[in-house]
């Protein structure tokens, strides 16, 4: 585990709020800093800015609201043990700044506070990618599309994201296709297109049985044939979801924030993702309003593949570098696409083809040196000294002066 209100911590934390399309969503009008203040004098702050979320170290320079709780109290609340309101009202919890404007963002604040309980301490989870994600699109597309819609059904109150249109606009009418952006599944219809976003433990399959009760189930999309899709969730946190717009989802919420489809990239393409950020490529890969559909394993890969450090900082590569990874990007898509295509359901993580990833310990393929790893808390970054770091080994605990 790590320390909570740790470097890693928050750098996990950053991670699970950077990754959460609900949580961008529920921000996309909004713009607010919360600074947490610790009585040991531990300090974050929380930067909300119109869809972008990003925990920081450190005070902030003028937070919109200050929680001020000693270390328990702060913890709990993020085990999701205690309440804010209910630290707030016992008087463990001391509230300043504009505290009108947190109660008008309380929707934000929540979501976030999920995306804590997430952030320490998960397992590496099987997270799809974008090749997992068009490869499933294209065989979701191969068996469905065509077939006219009967009726769709979400199963839980929090699975549909969206109050309009509704989604019986699509009913009697043939799914016309099922595409990807990013790592969303879109199912489109004449009127409307569903937006599905499995994030970590979801899955949208062909529904055998349609028990009325089914384990996981979050919605169903019945077809006048009689089969039926599926969408459940693995586990007891929901953050998988579908979303129904009309019009161009591309620019619309969830898809509006994210950036280009990474397997979409040429060379200006990657020097705009990189060019004026001194952030490190590991982080900046996987920031999907940066680029969208690389995730943990593909950022290992990559990184690996171009023979650049994880924590190389991107604004500063050179054009050789850069043409390594622009290269690094399409190579490890396009074989990890190819892979899924070979397959009749999306791959586990460990089942899919690579050097580095869930491999420190083995010999690089490449080189033959020892695969090492930084272990953070809600990832793992894996690399080959050789190939990506001059030999350096970049070790556990030296990893927080990487994230300065
Ligand atoms: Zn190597």
């Amino acid at each position: 585990m790590l320390t909570f209100g740790s470097d890693e911590w928050i750098d996990a934390l950053d991670e699970a709020a950077r990754d959460d399309a609900a949580l961008a969503e529920a921000s996309a009008s909004l713009d607010l800093v919360v600074e947490q203040v610790l009585t040991d004098g531990t300090r974050w702050h929380v930067v909300v800015d119109h869809g972008t979320v990003r925990v920081r170290p450190g005070p902030a320079d003028r937070p919109t609201v200050t929680f001020t709780q000693d270390r328990a109290t702060a913890a709990a609340i993020a085990r999701g043990d205690d309440s804010a309101q209910g630290a707030f009202l016992r008087g463990d919890l001391r509230l300043g700044g504009d505290v009108g404007a947190l109660v008008a963002r309380a929707g934000v604040l929540d979501r976030l506070t999920d995306a804590q309980v997430t952030a320490p301490g998960s397992d590496e989870p099987t997270v799809p990618e974008l090749p997992e994600i068009a490869a499933h699109a294209e065989r979701l597309d191969a068996a469905y599309a065509g077939t006219d819609l009967a009726a769709f059904r979400a199963l839980t109150f929090t699975a549909l994201k969206t109050y309009a249109p509704a989604p019986d606009e699509a009913v009697g009418a043939p799914l016309e296709a099922v595409g990807h952006r990013g790592k969303h599944l879109l199912l489109t219809f004449p009127a409307v297109t569903f937006v599905v976003h499995l994030m970590q433990g979801g899955r949208l399959k062909p529904d055998e049985k349609q028990s009325a009760k089914p384990r996981g189930g979050l919605a169903r999309w019945t077809f006048a044939d009689g089969r039926a899709l599926l969408l459940t969730e693995a586990g007891t946190e929901k953050r998988a979801g579908v979303w129904v717009v009309a019009g161009d989802p591309d620019d619309q919420e969830p898809l509006a924030h994210l950036g280009p489809d990474a397997d979409l990239l040429d060379a200006a393409g990657l020097d705009a993702v990189l060019d004026g950020r001194s952030t490190r490529i590991h982080g900046l890969l996987r920031d999907q309003p940066v680029v969208a559909g690389i995730g943990r394993r593909l950022a290992n890969e990559i990184c690996h593949r171009a023979r650049l450090s994880p924590f190389a900082n991107a604004g500063r590569l050179d054009a050789d570098e850069r043409a390594r990874l622009l290269q690094g990007i399409h190579e490890c898509i396009a074989e990890s696409l190819a892979y899924e295509r070979t397959r009749d359901d999306m791959s586990s993580s460990k089942q899919r083809p690579g050097a580095v990833h869930h491999r420190a310990g083995e010999p690089c393929p490449v080189c033959g040196d020892q695969i090492r790893s930084v272990e953070y808390n809600a990832y793992t970054v894996s690399y080959c000294p050789t190939c990506q770091t001059a030999g350096k080994v970049l070790a556990d605990n030296t990893t927080s002066k990487f994230l300065k």
